[in-house]
Formats: C-alpha cells, sequence, structure tokens
C-alpha cells in the first residue's frame, strides 16, 4: 500500500491509497459454504477455489455476524458493512421472504436510510447489478429501488435508483442458469459492481446435511461457477483488471445453522483474487489474510468475537468496504457503517 498525505482542516492525515484500482468487482456470496469442506475435496476438485488460496488472499477464518448467523442478516452485512443489531445494526434479523412494503429502512421502525455499497458506487457513476438464487433477496431490490433509494448528492446525480439490475433466477434451486445469465449480461453490461448470490451448498446442507456427498457434489459445481467467472474475466479484455471477493452468510452443521454459537455456523472463508491489465492473475501470492492485518485484525482461533472487541476479526461484513476501496471509492459515510470503515482491510496489494 503507498501513503499519501491528505490536507483536511489544516491537519496532515496519512491516509492509505491502493496502489491498484480496479474498474470491475465481484462480490461472490456462497450460501453456507464450509471451509472445511473446501480443504477436504482439495485442488483437484476445487481448481478454481484453489486458484483464490494459491494466486490471491484469502482465509478460512473469517466471522459472520456476531448474532446472526443466517442468510438475509449476513448479506446485510455485507452489502451495508453493518452488524444486525444494536444502535448501528441494520437491523434486518428477520430471514423470511420479505413484504412488499419491507426495506432495510424501515425493518425495526426507525425509519432511518441504511446506505450500501450499492448506494456508494451508484452515486459515483458506476454501474451496479445484483443477481441471487433465493426470492427473498427481493428485500435488498426493494430496499435500493428508484422509489426506496436516497437521493444522490454526490457529483452528478445518477438517481435513486441503487442497483441498476436486479435478477432473481434459480429454477431448479441452484445457481446455474443465474451465473449463465450473468456472464451473458456482464460480456455487454460490464458492471462495475456486482454481488452474485449462490443458492446451491445451502441448498444441499439443508436437503440432506452439511458435508455429506451432496453437500460436496454441490461444492464443485460452485467450482464450476467460479471457473466461468476466470473464464469470463480472461477472455473479455474490457474486464481485464476485474477482482473477485468471495464470502459466505455462514456455515452450517447437521441440517441447519441457525444456531450463532456453533464455530461451525459463525466460521466462514473470505478470499480475494485480482487480475492483471492482461487478464491474469495479480502477485497477491496465496497469502493469508490474518497475516497480512496482524495490527488490525484478530485471528479469533475457535472464538466469537463480538463488536465490543477493539481488534475485530476478518467479518463477511468487511466486504462492502473492500469492494469500495478496490473500486477507488470511499467507504459508506454513515458512521454506523462501521466494519472495516477505514478500508484498512490490507489483501496485499
Ligand atoms: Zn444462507
Amino acid at each position: 500500500m503507498n501513503i499519501k498525505y491528505v490536507w483536511l482542516n489544516g491537519l496532515v492525515l496519512l491516509a492509505p491509497q491502493l496502489a491498484f484500482s480496479a474498474e470491475h468487482v465481484i462480490l461472490v456470496s456462497v450460501d453456507g459454504l464450509r471451509p472445511e469442506a473446501i480443504q477436504q475435496l482439495g485442488k483437484e476438485q476445487l481448481p478454481a477455489f484453489f486458484r483464490f488460496r494459491e494466486q490471491g488472499a484469502w482465509t478460512d477464518n473469517a466471522r459472520t455476524d456476531f448474532d446472526y448467523t443466517r442468510t438475509l442478516p449476513n448479506h446485510a452485512s455485507m452489502m451495508t458493512a453493518r452488524g444486525v443489531t444494536g444502535a448501528n445494526g441494520h437491523g434486518q434479523s428477520d430471514n423470511d421472504m420479505p413484504e412488499l412494503s419491507t426495506t432495510l429502512h424501515n425493518n425495526t421502525g426507525k425509519e432511518a436510510y441504511v446506505s450500501s455499497v450499492f448506494d456508494v458506487t451508484h452515486d459515483h457513476g458506476l454501474s451496479t447489478s445484483l443477481y441471487a438464487s433465493k426470492s427473498k433477496f427481493i428485500l435488498y431490490e426493494q430496499t435500493y429501488n428508484e422509489e426506496s433509494g436516497a437521493t444522490d448528492t454526490t457529483g452528478a446525480d445518477n438517481g435513486t435508483d441503487k442497483i441498476d439490475y436486479y435478477l432473481f433466477r434459480a429454477p431448479d434451486r441452484t445457481a446455474n442458469a443465474l451465473i449463465t445469465q450473468y456472464v451473458e449480461d456482464m460480456r455487454k453490461q460490464h458492471f462495475n459492481f456486482s454481488f452474485l448470490h449462490i443458492t446451491d451448498t445451502d441448498g444441499a446442507g439443508h436437503g440432506d446435511r452439511w458435508r455429506t456427498p451432496r453437500y460436496m457434489d454441490a461444492l464443485i459445481r460452485v467450482d464450476g461457477y467460479l471457473q466461468k467467472l476466470f473464464d469470463l474475466i480472461n477472455s473479455d479484455v474490457e474486464l481485464s483488471d476485474t477482482t473477485i471477493i468471495l464470502v459466505a452468510d455462514h456455515g452450517g452443521a447437521g441440517r441447519s445453522h441457525g444456531d450463532e454459537t456453533d464455530y461451525e455456523n459463525y466460521r466462514i472463508p473470505f478470499y480475494v483474487w485480482a487480475s492483471n491489465p492482461d487478464g491474469t492473475a495479480f502477485a497477491l501470492g496465496g497469502k493469508e489474510l490474518y497475516e497480512l492485518n496482524q495490527r488490525t485484525r484478530m485471528e479469533p482461533g475457535t472464538s466469537r468475537p463480538d463488536y465490543n472487541e477493539v481488534i475485530q476479526p476478518i467479518r463477511n461484513g468487511d466486504a462492502a468496504n473492500l469492494a469500495l476501496e478496490l473500486l477507488g471509492l470511499p467507504a459508506i459515510p454513515d458512521a454506523s457503517a462501521m466494519i472495516n470503515a477505514k478500508q484498512d482491510l490490507d489483501i496485499g496489494l
């Protein structure tokens, strides 16, 4: 990381500045992904996952939200850099199909606007998309559509619809058709920021159990989706400077993942891979993220730190402000968006 000097009210501040800036960021959430399953299957069966581990920056020991290991609460954290509960929380504790009128702004009755990675990206004139393989993700579209999105006060007015394109598709309860459509769309649209949600592993875990052969088959299928993303980046010169962030909303044990005190539920992977302008892998070198972030993040072992810890573990909620940093954009401005608010999660760039 380079250091630049910033003048602010007569004070000289040291601000970290990436030597690298991506024009495109793809944030992938693999629903119910257990890192042990990646380790168990290994490189031969999961070559795309291991591409992150060997060429990118990664950890198998990131954390979910403290209070919730469920889908909608944790995806809201990935988008808004907030935990779920408390004064700073985004408030989305419910995990069911939302009412048509429900948004992250009104879900607690507080009626406070909850800004997100979609707001900052869109307000700076960049394009955004959300591709989901569970229908309840309509919650986020309802939250950031033309009616519910905030007025754009940053530079030119890019409007209130913060998610340029939203698609839910899962005809066979997998993300296969969704990813195929995304790759096709991306060749034409080149969205600067994309959020992809992959349901396959969660479906197999609930339908059978976590880490059964059915779950492992789903994980191999997901590896194929990731390979399609790498192929997309490598085959389109306009996408050659793309970074992929891969996280999970929660793990899972037995047939469920609702117990937020269970290590197998709150432990998740956090992987990053970046490409050079020629489409080849950026030399991140397969570094472990806690080794890169010894001063700013705490390797939690098997523990479950809450938000009162001064030094936090790496969480799926780090993804929002990391994505913005990679796009050369500031963090989500609200004081409540505390996770990675300093954009100091170092991925070795
Ligand atoms: Zn989930």
